[in-house]
This record gives structure tokens, C-alpha cells and sequence, in this order.
């Protein structure tokens, strides 16, 4: 796509530092390196979020996380621990509209990463709880 920056980091039309390259994905550092070593893994299609995604590019894509994660922790032996991040759409902090997938290093809980989750249990019964997880088994079931 052409008005793509991230198209145009795959492209070499912007510069970036990469760490890993096949034909189907691209993996660089993010140029803010929230930590040490944070990366961004995207494919190498222009596809827009996770939405878009079909199970071919979703296991060439995710597949090759693991061994970049591998990477870094040989690289940065004083990593102790790791957070994938995905952000999709503008709600959801997504800010670059080319999908991709945050590896993002944590050293101590010191480091500048942070994420919260609030936790609403107290709010949903055990009826509530099976009526929300059938509406989304329902729906995976009646998708494509
Ligand atoms: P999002 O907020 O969409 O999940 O993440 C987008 C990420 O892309 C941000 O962390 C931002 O730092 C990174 N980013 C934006 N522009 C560039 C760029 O030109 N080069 C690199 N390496 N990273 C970028
Ligand atoms: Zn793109």
C-alpha cells in the first residue's frame, strides 16, 4: 500500500533496524524502544489489523514469534520476561494501520512497560459469565 509507513519500512523507502526477515513477515525495532530490544513483527501483506487476517497469514505470522522472542532473551540475558502486544484499532491504541505485533522486553518492574486490568468479577454471575461465553462460541461456530 502505498501511503503505508510500515509498507514503506519493508520497502527500504524508510529506514529501520531489523532483526528478522523471510519472505512472508518483517521484524524490526520499534523506534520509540518503550524497552530495550522492542520490536515490532509484521507481515509482510498489507493487511490493516487482526480482522483481516485469513488462518494462512495468522499462522505464518504468529509462527515466527517465538523464535524472534528466543532472540532477544539470548541476546538480552537480563531480560526476565516478555509482553506481546496488538493493538487493533484507534480505541485499542492502534496508531499505524499496517498490523503488527509488539515484543516488548521487560528487564524489572522498574522498566517503562506497565499494563493494568481491572477486575470486574464481582460484576457478572455464572449466568452472565455462560450467556457471554456462548454469544462469542456462537458466533465463532456461525463464522467463516
Ligand atoms: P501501535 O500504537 O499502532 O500499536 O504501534 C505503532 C508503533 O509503531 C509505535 O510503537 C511506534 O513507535 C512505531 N512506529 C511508528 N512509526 C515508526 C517508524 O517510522 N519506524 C519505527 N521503527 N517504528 C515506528
Ligand atoms: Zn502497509
Amino acid at each position: 500500500m502505498t501511503d503505508c509507513i510500515f509498507c514503506k519500512i519493508i520497502n527500504r523507502e524508510i529506514p529501520s533496524y531489523p532483526v528478522y526477515e523471510d519472505d512472508e513477515v518483517y521484524a524490526f525495532l520499534d523506534i520509540t524502544q518503550t524497552t530495550k530490544g522492542h520490536t515490532l513483527v509484521i507481515p509482510k501483506k498489507h493487511v490493516v489489523d487482526l480482522f483481516e487476517y485469513d488462518d494462512i497469514l495468522a499462522s505464518s505470522l504468529f509462527s515466527r514469534i517465538p523464535k524472534i522472542a528466543r532472540g532477544l532473551e539470548q541476546a538480552f540475558p537480563e531480560m526476565k520476561g516478555l509482553n506481546l502486544i496488538n493493538n487493533n484499532k484507534e480505541l485499542a491504541y492502534q496508531t499505524v494501520f499496517h498490523s503488527h505485533i509488539h515484543l516488548i522486553p521487560r528487564y524489572s518492574t522498574e522498566d517503562d512497560f506497565s499494563i493494568t486490568f481491572k477486575n470486574n468479577a464481582e460484576n457478572y454471575t455464572t449466568e452472565k459469565m455462560a450467556e457471554v461465553a456462548n454469544s462469542i462460541k456462537e458466533a465463532i461456530e456461525n463464522g467463516k
